[in-house]
């Protein structure tokens, strides 16, 4: 071990969607910052079906084209008894390569100027004005850590933050078959309780068939593949957890939380792909101000972060849940009487509803 350690400006734990985007719109103001990363090849393990609204899009408008395999603006919804209706989004989703859309936001931050450690963050104290990072292998300094760590996050349990219980594990495999081009949903106590189980087509023949639920993933996957695509041998190639709910504090002095570390996610579906892209600048914003201010403790993060995030994404996460709330109260019973409800009268109202529960000019 040196007898001097290394100074930055900022330093980003976990080199995926949220850290690379933060790491690369901070090195493009020209601050000095250190991602790290555990994993050497970046994007894998992956643990996400990649299905996104507009919005990611619109955010990342540079994004190569050939990382977007799919576009697709309608969903069936199965209750428990195979009745199912249709709903068609106000605006297309798209179906991206989701290890491609890490790699690409990785390389950016690369590119921007962010120096890049493969190595597992353990944990940091306070130390003389500056936040001393420990790994497995070194220990840095730094002015401002960022959580970019995902849904277990260790810097979120070092900073004593604490993160909501709802817990789900998803388990999802790449299957061949003949999938009409629509998202489908599938939801049941004995096919995924309090969660559903997907198929996420990625053109005719080929699709990520998945499932999420609090317990018994692996049950209740084979179950699912069984059913739908009469085919229980498929290994999952993707798997993770789905972590939702506000959390009182995604702050603390000098660290900041963002993405699936400060659960920012979809409740009814999971998804943290956009709400992660819209905190990153968020966070990296916060961060400007705080060089420009030298401002870094826990008051100017709550106005300058927490509370300017929770303002845009809180009322869509509150709707997520009170939906979840009140679709999982039913019985599958109720769920096929509400089901068939909705094709005969609802689904005019439900037509105009936004993947991501949000106003049109949150971008703006
Ligand atoms: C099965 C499943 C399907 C999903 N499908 C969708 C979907 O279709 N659309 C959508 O929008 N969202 C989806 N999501 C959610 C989406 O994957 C996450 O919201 C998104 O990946 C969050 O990105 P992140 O960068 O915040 O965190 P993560 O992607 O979790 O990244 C965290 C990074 O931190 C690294 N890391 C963790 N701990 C350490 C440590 N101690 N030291 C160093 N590095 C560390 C990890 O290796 C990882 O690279 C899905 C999730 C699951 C589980």
């Amino acid at each position: 071990m040196r007898d001097y350690l290394d100074i930055y400006d900022v330093i980003v734990i976990g080199g995926s969607l949220s850290g690379s985007r933060v790491a690369e719109l901070l090195a493009q103001k020209g601050r000095n910052v250190l991602l790290i990363e555990e994993h050497e090849k970046i994007g894998l393990p992956c643990k996400c079906t990649g299905l996104v609204s507009w919005r990611t899009l619109e955010i990342l408008k540079n994004l190569p084209k050939n990382l977007v395999v799919n576009k697709l603006d309608k969903g069936k919804f199965y209750a428990p008894d195979g009745t199912f209706f249709v709903l068609k989004s106000k605006k297309s989703a798209y179906v991206l390569n989701r290890t491609g859309l890490d790699k690409f936001l990785f390389d950016q931050a690369v590119k921007a100027g962010t120096k890049v450690k493969t190595e597992h963050f353990e944990t940091f104290k306070y130390s003389d004005g500056y936040v001393e990072v420990k790994t497995n292998k070194d220990i840095y300094r730094t002015k401002i850590l960022i959580g970019a760590d995902g849904a277990n996050s260790v810097v979120a349990k070092n900073a004593n933050l604490t993160m909501p219980k709802n817990i789900f594990v998803g388990l999802q495999t790449t299957a061949q078959g003949n999938f009409e081009q629509y998202v489908e949903l599938w939801f049941g106590e004995n096919i995924a309780p309090k969660f559903f189980a997907w198929v996420v087509p990625e053109n005719e023949e080929v699709a990520r068939v998945g499932v999420a639920t609090h317990t018994n993933p692996k049950q209740y996957y084979e179950r699912f593949l069984e059913s739908r695509l009469n085919h229980n041998g498929l290994i999952p190639n993707v798997a993770g957890i789905i972590r939702f709910g506000i959390m009182k504090d995604t702050i603390a002095d000098r660290i900041i939380l963002v993405g699936d570390a400060a659960c920012q996610v979809k409740p009814f579906s999971g998804g943290g792909i956009t709400y992660g892209l819209i905190a990153s600048q968020i966070c990296a914003d916060a961060v400007e101000k705080a060089f420009e201010e030298n401002k870094f403790d826990y008051k100017f993060f709550k106005q300058n972060y927490d509370l300017k995030w929770k303002k845009i994404l809180a009322p869509a996460i509150k709707k997520g849940m009170m939906s979840r709330k009140m679709l999982y109260l039913l019985s599958d019973s109720q769920m096929n009487v509400l089901f068939k409800m909705i094709k005969l009268f609802g689904y005019k109202i439900l037509n105009r509803f936004d993947f991501d529960l949000l106003p049109d000019n949150v971008l703006n």
